[in-house]
């Protein structure tokens, strides 16, 4: 549970010498419920995300009144924890318990949508087909035993062999039944959308118009937002949807103040 929660958003190199010295210091959740949260953000150093710290110090001391100082071994109880999401539970349940539970993190993901689905990269998120097409095939081909197994085994396999740039077919183990592989790798993802450039768009203007308003403290001449405005109709629009949403409110006499100035 505590490498999980330090793996959340930082890498294994970093998080190996800390994890180690967490666990010197606090072998079982009571030890860790029973110092203050300043000592586990101190502790937590520099691994960055500190809320990560002290959301683990509150899940301990929870454990430690409430479980009897064991991490429980259920998804329905993990996922009420402070810091535990769907994910972090089922590793949790995978590497700790050895339970097969389904682990989706990218490089599962990628793996996933090259080998099964012929596709070069996954979704930005993993859909309930996407899950439940996991499910599926653990089910199919995996028991208890060689679950967690698995879930280790594919986290590795597309951290060091099937890389989102530089896939190593000719050294992974699947590249005789690869979808994506015996396809020749076509570029087939479709490309996320671009985002619209702030710089000249209508969210930079309601920007513009915001920040007049909150400088000024009072209310302001739509005549002089308007003389400001590189593009009057754009001005026009982005005021209006201001107003409209209740960001804005007009102040009679052709003004417009901030909601209470
Ligand atoms: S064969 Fe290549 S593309 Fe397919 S899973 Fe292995 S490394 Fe990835």
């Amino acid at each position: 549970m505590v490498s999980e929660f330090m793996l959340q958003q930082t890498p294994v190199k970093r998080v190996l010498p800390a994890w180690t010295q967490w666990l010197e210091r606090w072998p079982s959740p009571r030890d860790l419920a029973d110092s203050s949260p300043a000592d586990a953000l101190r502790m937590w150093a520099n691994l960055g995300y500190p809320r990560r710290a002290t959301r683990l110090h509150q899940s301990a001391q929870n454990i430690a009144q409430n479980h009897n100082n064991q991490v429980p071994n259920n998804f329905e109880t993990l996922i009420t924890l402070p810091g535990v999401g769907e994910y972090t539970a089922n590793a949790i349940l995978a590497f700790a318990f050895g339970q097969p539970t389904v682990v989706l993190d990218i490089n599962v993901r990628r793996v996933i949508a090259r080998a099964w689905q012929g596709q070069a990269h996954p979704t930005t998120s993993p859909s309930a087909i996407e899950r439940s097409f996991v499910q599926s095939l653990i089910a199919r081909e995996l028991n208890a035993q060689t679950t967690p197994m698995w879930a280790a085994a594919s986290m590795e396999l597309g951290a060091l062999v099937c890389t989102a740039k530089t896939p190593q077919c000719s050294i992974c183990p699947l590249e005789a039944t690869c979808q994506w592989n015996m396809m020749g790798k076509p570029d087939n993802t479709a490309k996320p959308k671009t985002q619209v450039k702030y710089l000249g768009s209508d969210r930079a203007e309601r920007g513009r118009i915001l920040k007049i308003l909150r400088l000024d403290h009072a209310p302001q001449s739509v005549h002089v937002i308007r003389q400001g405005a590189s593009d009057k109709d754009q001005c026009d629009r982005a005021l209006q949807s201001l107003i409209t949403e209740g960001l804005v409110v007009t102040s009679g006499r052709g003004k417009v103040s901030l909601p209470g100035d």
